[in-house]
């Protein structure tokens, strides 16, 4: 299963992308009110065994 991911800006934390704004742990990637063609590149489509951020996991998968 592939999810569509998000890399902080800041850290080395891969988040799942929720909408065009938001991850699922609530980090907010898209700053801006439209999608440029940036934000567009930063999603990379990825298998759950790359993402490390646990809030966006646990949200995912709930225990
Ligand atoms: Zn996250």
């Amino acid at each position: 299963m592939v999810y569509p991911t998000v890399l902080s800006k800041h850290s080395d934390v891969i988040h799942i992308v929720k909408d065009q704004n938001n991850t699922f742990c609530g980090y907010r990637f898209n700053t801006f009110a439209a999608l440029t063609r940036n934000d567009l590149k930063s999603i990379k489509f990825a298998t759950v065994d790359k993402i490390n951020c646990t809030t966006c996991k646990s949200l995912m998968y709930p225990t």
